[in-house]
């Protein structure tokens, strides 16, 4: 496949943007390096690139492109909010409407405030968290992302009861010394980060359904652990549901149905972006009324948006959803991730490649190894080097994948059965030849 043109505006790129891309996950940087591919268009499921290659695209924007891209009723909800005024500064209805929404899907909401990005809404959850509880350390997840601000940019230290390292340069050892870092799906290490840290802990954090190092679903009985430990901990429960929500069902992991006892689940604070904002910048975090309260202009924790709200986003948001409450919606999504992954399976195995697929409904991770992962540790433990040539093979027959061995594939409302079977053959091609190599 020829991609000349790509080539050329990333060396034009990286002349004036820096290391030519606007999100160091755009980069090749994991899988080899070179140009990445500058798209020119994107319809449904497919994407066009400069060259006039066409992809079918799994990686819908790192998940906000769920009804796939450039769907006509969130098209038409955009262009009208444009017509009406881009930003006003003021209260909207919109506002309101999509608020009720997010309230009525995820019931842990008794208030909810918008921002700008799933970094914000993370952001600011810690910080009201912190000013309801007057304490100042947090625990987090190994391998959780939870946006680029410093304190959730720290690295897990050698063990639960030592305080993290950055992650990042710029981010001074005493913000990172108000983090603890344990793994996933072990209660026995948040226990232990518990009993030392105590009465410093304003809250524990984490992505319920994991979406960053792959899908990785909770164990049974760990969010259950979680919420009772941080409790009687007196600390707060805030999920991050920036990839999550709106992504298995029409609500957030507090409200799925794969999950047992949702009553014991259910957390103080969650931070929400990506789908709710159908494609446009957009963040939000709620809980309850009390904690809510926290946030200015009726309590003391201090957060703000010139764009925050702004009519665009909120409306793609609410057209997004409302496509999402359509009849089957999730199903169709999930019986292609079925057919898909079945089929990738089968073709691994036929090749002779070690592969291990987390699916949850309609999204995905493929992991080159033969072991399960069910942590961010078993998630390393993976080939890289197979993930990458196989990312690549795919990319040469048209499929559009995540250039990251850890980010999931996700099916969105626009693909269909023959892009189902054009990615199989795409993809048993390239195993066969991940295999040889
Ligand atoms: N939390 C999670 C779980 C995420 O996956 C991401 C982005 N991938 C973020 C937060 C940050 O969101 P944003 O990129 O919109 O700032």
């Amino acid at each position: 496949m020829n991609r000349k043109k790509s080539e050329t505006l990333y060396q034009e790129a990286l002349e004036h943007i820096v290391g030519g891309v606007n999100s160091p996950s755009r980069s090749f940087k994991a899988v080899g390096g070179g140009a990445p591919v500058f798209m020119e268009k994107a319809q449904g499921a497919h994407f066009w690139d400069v060259d006039g290659n066409k992809y079918i695209d799994y990686l819908a924007a790192y998940g906000p492109i769920i009804t796939g891209h450039a769907h006509p009723h969130i098209i038409q909800a955009i262009a009208e909010a444009a017509a009406n005024g881009v930003l006003y500064g003021t209260p909207t209805t919109l506002e309101i409407k999509l608020a009720r929404m997010l309230k009525e899907a995820i019931p842990s909401m008794d208030k909810v405030r918008f921002v700008n990005s799933g970094t914000e809404a993370v952001m600011t959850t810690i910080r009201v968290a912190r000013a309801y509880t007057k304490r100042n350390k947090i625990i987090k997840f190994a391998g959780c992302y939870h946006g680029h601000s410093d304190l959730v940019l720290v690295a897990a230290g050698s063990g639960p009861s030592t305080l993290g390292i950055p992650d990042s340069a710029g981010i001074p050892v005493s913000i990172a010394k108000e983090v603890i870092t344990v793994p996933f799906n072990d209660l026995d290490s948040l226990r232990q980060a518990l009993e030392h840290w105590g009465e410093d802990i304003a809250a524990v954090m984490v992505e319920p359904i994991v979406g960053n190092f792959g899908m990785v679903m909770p164990q049974p009985g760990f969010l259950e652990g979680l919420c009772s430990m941080a409790r009687s901990n007196g600390s707060l429960v805030i999920y991050d549901e920036v990839i999550t929500a709106f992504r298995f069902h029409y609500g957030s992991t507090q409200t799925y149905a794969g999950l047992d006892n949702l009553d014991a689940i259910q957390p103080d604070l969650t931070a929400l972006g990506k789908i709710i904002g159908g494609g446009l910048p957009i963040g939000a975090y709620g809980g309850s009324k009390q904690v809510m309260e926290q946030v200015a202009p009726l309590g003391p924790a201090y957060q703000a948006g010139t764009m925050a709200g702004n009519p665009a986003s909120i409306s793609a948001g609410i057209a997004c959803l409302e496509v999402l409450q359509g009849e089957g919606v999730y199903e169709e999504m999930e019986r292609l991730a079925v057919k898909l992954t079945d089929g990738l399976q089968a073709s691994a195995e036929r090749h002779g490649v070690p592969m291990t697929i987390n699916r949850i409904r309609g999204a995905f991770s493929t992991h080159f190894c033969d072991h399960p992962v069910t942590n961010y540790e078993e998630a390393q433990d993976t080939d890289s080097e197979a993930f990458a040539a196989f990312f690549r093979h795919m990319l040469d027959r048209g499929i559009n994948l995540a250039p990251s061995k850890y980010e999931a594939w996700f099916l969105t409302t626009a693909h269909t059965d023959g892009d189902i079977d054009a990615t199989l053959e795409a993809a048993d091609e390239s195993l066969r030849l991940v295999a040889q190599w």
